[in-house]
């Protein structure tokens, strides 16, 4: 319900300036083109009406509304029966009529797309009724150079200005999807790679190490991490102390890896680590030392709290027929690590033989 409320305010708001300046323009052109009609008085009263006050009753129409989205769908229609009644005030003279009914349409379709457009054009034929009523067609008068010329600038500087705000408004919204493209690959707790998007990272790199020419160097690590009895921190601390583990665990990887490593919360209390260009002998010490690192931690609000990390490692392998195979290698890994006692960094056997023979693990 506030939801709609503000896009009405915002609609409504945009439509302001546009129908004042609109409006005014449109003044110009009817005035000039009805001058030659001698029309009744009431007829301008009329038409100073719409074109100088109409747009900030029509605000503020719509912004008391309870639904300032349709009460302004209203004010657009109400636009479209006016220009209606206009066209035939003007007794359908061409060259102001076509630009009336050009530059009502622009703003409609602008709108509300091709169903406001049409919904916009039925109105208007109910002004063109009304007017048909009350200024009967008596001659087809032709457009004169000074009706021309009174067409011009809303002819010229509406199209423009309306293209202005379509331009801010497509500008507002690629950035708005930015940041909801950004927000939906993000983990909302440690401000890491959410899973979704760490896997598609997990699927480049895999790629890029494809790609690489298979020379002994190291192509890359991953490593999977949890922390040991995460729910008994959670029962004896809270869960607000667990959450706040997390975080500092995330801060941790994000402070203490390098600016290539990809780090991503996997889940729950599990962390993954893309380590591109990396052997297998320096990932474990990379990973010994955050162990540490995350062991010697403290927290100010549970000055008890002591956590510990298990972490599975597994390294690139050309014989991988794909990313999941190296991820599995990384999770065995991890069940090693926890099944062998926790607080410990495990690398996946078959990496094992691949790496330098003098390092053990
Ligand atoms: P293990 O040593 O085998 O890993 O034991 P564990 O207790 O850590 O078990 P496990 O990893 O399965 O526990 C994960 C727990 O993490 C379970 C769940 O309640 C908790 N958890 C998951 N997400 C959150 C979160 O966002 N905040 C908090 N505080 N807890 C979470
Ligand atoms: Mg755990």
């Amino acid at each position: 319900m506030q939801r709609t409320g503000r896009k009405g305010l915002s609609l409504a708001r945009r439509l302001y300036t546009s129908r004042i300046l609109g409006l005014m323009l449109g003044l110009l052109l009817v005035s000039v083109a009805v001058y030659p009609l001698d029309p009744a008085p009431w007829v301008w009263w009329a038409m100073l009406f719409n074109g100088l006050l109409w747009p900030h009753v029509a605000y503020q129409w719509a912004r008391r509304a309870a639904q300032p989205y349709q009460a302004e769908r209203r004010n657009l229609l109400i636009d479209a029966f006016l220009g209606g009644f206009w066209v035939v005030a003007m007794q359908f003279n061409p060259l102001p009529t076509a630009v009336t009914l050009a530059m009502m349409a622009m703003n409609n379709v602008s709108i509300g797309g091709l169903r406001f457009l049409f919904a916009g054009a039925a109105v208007q034929v109910t002004g063109i009724a009304l007017g048909l009523a009350i200024f009967p067609l008596t001659s087809v008068p032709m457009t004169s150079s000074a009706q021309l010329y009174a067409s011009l600038p809303l002819l010229c500087i509406y199209p423009l200005a309306l293209g202005w705000i379509c331009f801010r408004q497509t500008d507002i919204l690629g950035r708005q999807k930015r940041e909801l493209l950004a927000l939906s690959r993000t983990d909302s707790l440690t401000g890491l790679l959410n899973h979704g998007a760490w896997k598609d990272r997990l699927n480049e790199e895999f790629q890029r190490c494809l790609r690489q020419p298979h020379d002994g160097a190291g192509h890359g690590v991953i490593a999977l991490m949890d922390i040991d009895h995460f729910k008994a921190i959670n029962d004896t601390y809270g869960h607000g102390a667990g959450d706040i583990v997390l975080r500092q665990l995330g801060k941790m990887l994000k402070q203490n890896l390098r600016a290539t490593d990809i780090v991503g919360r996997y889940g729950g209390d599990e962390f993954c680590v893309i380590l591109p260009d990396l052997t297998l002998h320096k990932a474990v010490l990379a990973m010994e030392a955050l162990r540490e690192r995350f062991a010697l931690l403290g927290y100010e609000q549970a000055p008890a709290l002591k956590g510990s990390l298990s972490i599975g490692l597994a390294a690139f392998n050309p014989a991988y027929g794909d990313a999941t195979l190296w991820l599995n290698d990384a999770d065995q890994a991890l069940y090693e690590a926890k099944t062998g006692g926790r607080n410990r960094v495990v690398c996946h056997r078959q990496c094992q033989m691949l790496e330098e023979p003098a390092v053990s693990f």
